[in-house]
């Protein structure tokens, strides 16, 4: 992995390596899925600006998006930019990682934040996923009902979350040993307040802030005794608006409060 030093993200050394060789085959299909032609697509950077042709390039570009949120809060806040690299995983592809899921390697599951190696890994097959709507009757919450996953901004939101964990490494939390649940919260709740900015900036289309209340009650869950839980989908629904209607992340520290 290249060094955290410049630019402010970087991408995982490898993934361009991997880019480079067979770029038109992996993305080929999420190119196809992400070729923004309906009104409903987050307008990434400034209206009229170039849009993501594929699944890596939207990643990157939401990514930027919640850089450029955090960066001006934490600026606002007198602390030090925030820093993270990301790995957009291609389908049928592992990336090394320092967190162990018991082969190291992030596959065509992953969407998590590492803290071990401050990097954000989404594979685009699942985000393509998310997108399309694949993966609807797979997640805890929307299995059972509650929510779905469905268009850009379902992605947009998981980009925020994971982005958020790394917010909350920047701000020591993950140091205070507290339940899953509190980190998964807040983590939803600064996915809500980047949603409000983007709204305030007049660059969410019709339908998108209900993709991303679908797609927090549809990763919600409802293994309310395991120490790995997230919450429940109404738990998750209602940190995302909380944050949206706030507008504020120092909103969001109430989720630690347990
Ligand atoms: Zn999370």
């Amino acid at each position: 992995m290249r060094s955290l030093i410049r630019p402010r993200i970087v991408v995982v050394a490898g993934m361009l390596l991997l880019a480079a060789v067979g770029a038109s085959q992996l993305f080929g299909s999420a190119r196809a899925d992400v070729k923004p032609t309906a009104a409903r697509n987050l307008v990434l950077g400034s209206q009229g600006s170039a849009q993501p042709q594929n699944m890596e390039q939207f990643l990157t570009g939401v990514t930027q998006d919640v850089d450029a949120y955090w960066m001006k809060v934490f600026k606002e806040s007198g602390l030090p930019e925030p820093r993270v690299s990301y790995a957009w995983i291609p389908e049928g592809q592992t990336a090394a990682s320092a967190c162990d899921d018991g082969s190291g390697a992030m596959g065509d599951s992953a969407a998590a934040y590492c803290p071990g190696d401050d990097t954000i890994y989404i594979s685009e097959k699942f985000a393509t996923d998310i997108y399309n709507g694949t993966l609807d009757s797979a997640l805890p919450g929307s299995s059972q009902g509650y929510g779905r996953t469905y268009g850009d901004f379902a992605v947009a939101y998981i980009v925020a979350h994971e982005y958020g964990h790394q917010i909350q490494k920047e701000l020591g939390v993950f140091d205070q040993g507290l339940p899953t649940m509190a980190f998964e919260l807040q983590a939803d709740c600064y996915a809500g307040s980047w949603a409000k900015s983007a709204y305030d900036d007049d660059r969410l289309e019709d339908g998108d802030i209900q993709e991303a209340l679908d797609a927090a009650l549809a990763v919600g869950d409802f293994d309310t005794s395991a120490p790995g839980h997230h919450g429940t989908p109404e738990q998750r629904e209602e940190a995302w608006t909380a944050g949206f209607e706030a507008g504020d992340p120092s909103a969001c520290s109430s989720y630690l409060d347990v």
